[in-house]
């Protein structure tokens, strides 16, 4: 009798539960592995409402991934959490997948593997070389963490560092919570020109473009000096409560200790470290698809994630069936 051909999808997030749905909606077997505790990725990060997706008004990003996971879940699809050590290496009908789960060794033979690892938040990193950083780590948010404690926040002035839409959402809560900002980005701004334009007129926000930190240093009173450099005012000072780091993310794309060192090598990747894809999302190794955030530096986003997710699990299936017919 013929097995269904198993699919093992690494990541849990919009991108690998749609992918799971739609293989699993398409006869075969996906298996869903993370590495992180809780199923739905970075969606888990975002508690504000994500009116983003079409239908789903004023649900936020852990209630919609509560959601994604029920579905998922409810068509028996396997999804293995806290996992750790996965290696896979090519044999003859795919890959041979092995990791730990709950201390134990778990192996499983599949035809595909999808890469739906999504991205992470850009750290200390950004900032650095920049002298009086580790003395002033008490008063430093990263990422999603800039956005736990904004009437608290807003009590002062912050400093945020990045030019998009999360640094420019960012000071628009501050701002709308009475806080004050100063908003420094490496280049111009690139976030949306509507909220931009909003913080560019409030007599609370300053932004410097083509800026950065040239020094940081605590101060007596408990707060916090950031001298600045941009090129309209080479030399600033400004004292503050709060730095808020919205520098962006980058890709989980880093599997050389997870595949065979040949896939590994054969697998393209851009200059940030984006895995490089087809339209359908294949890496160029036969058998090897990402989808979601990985592959998609310019528009990352849960439906995007999610629609992505639905077109590699139709390569797959597609390529799968033209294997079987020339076999
Ligand atoms: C604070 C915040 C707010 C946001 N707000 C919105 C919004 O309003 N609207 C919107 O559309 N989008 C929003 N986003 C973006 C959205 O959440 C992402 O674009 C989306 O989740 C990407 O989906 P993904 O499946 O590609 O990756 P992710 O959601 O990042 O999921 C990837 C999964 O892979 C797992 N993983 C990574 N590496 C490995 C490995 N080696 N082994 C096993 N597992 C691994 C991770 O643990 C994670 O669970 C927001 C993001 C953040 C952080």
């Amino acid at each position: 009798m013929m097995q269904t051909p198993g699919v093992l999808i690494v990541g849990a997030g919009p991108a690998g539960l749609s992918c799971a749905l739609w293989l699993k909606k398409l006869g075969l077997a996906p298996i869903i592995l993370d590495r992180a505790a809780l199923a739905g990725g970075l969606m888990n990060r975002n508690t504000l409402p994500n009116d983003w997706v079409l239908g789903q008004v004023g649900e936020t990003g852990p209630s919609l991934a509560a959601r994604f996971v029920r579905h998922v879940a409810s068509l028996q699809v396997p999804i293995s959490l806290g996992i750790d050590g996965l290696s896979m290496v090519r044999g003859d009908l795919g890959f041979q997948a092995q990791w730990q789960e709950r201390g134990e060794s778990r192996r499983l033979a599949c035809a595909a593997v999808v890469l739906a690892t999504g991205t992470r938040v850009r750290g200390a990193e950004s900032l650095s070389g920049v002298p009086g950083l580790e003395e002033i780590s008490p008063h430093v948010r990263y990422g999603p963490t800039a956005f736990d404690d904004i009437p608290e926040a807003a009590r002062g002035l912050t400093l945020i560092v990045g030019g998009g839409d999360n640094a420019a959402e960012n000071a628009h809560m501050l701002l709308a919570a009475g806080g004050e900002v100063v908003v420094v980005a490496r280049s111009e701004f690139r976030a949306q020109t509507a909220m931009m334009a909003r913080i560019v007129a409030n007599p609370r926000a300053r932004c410097v473009s083509k800026g950065r930190i040239l020094a940081l240093r605590p101060l007596p009173t408990g707060d916090f000096a950031a001298t600045l450099f941009s090129e309209a005012c080479p030399s600033l000072v400004v004292k503050a409560q709060r730095l808020h780091v919205l520098t962006g993310y980058e890709p989980n794309s880093d599997f050389s200790t997870g595949f065979d060192v040949d896939t590994w090598r054969a697998l393209r990747r851009d200059e940030q470290a984006y895995l490089c894809t087809d339209a359908a999302g294949r890496c160029g190794v036969p058998g090897v698809y990402a989808a979601g955030d990985v592959c998609n530096p310019v528009f990352p986003s849960v439906v995007s994630a999610m629609a992505h997710g639905a077109m590699v699990a139709k390569a797959i299936e597609r390529d799968l069936r033209l294997a079987s017919s020339q076999s």
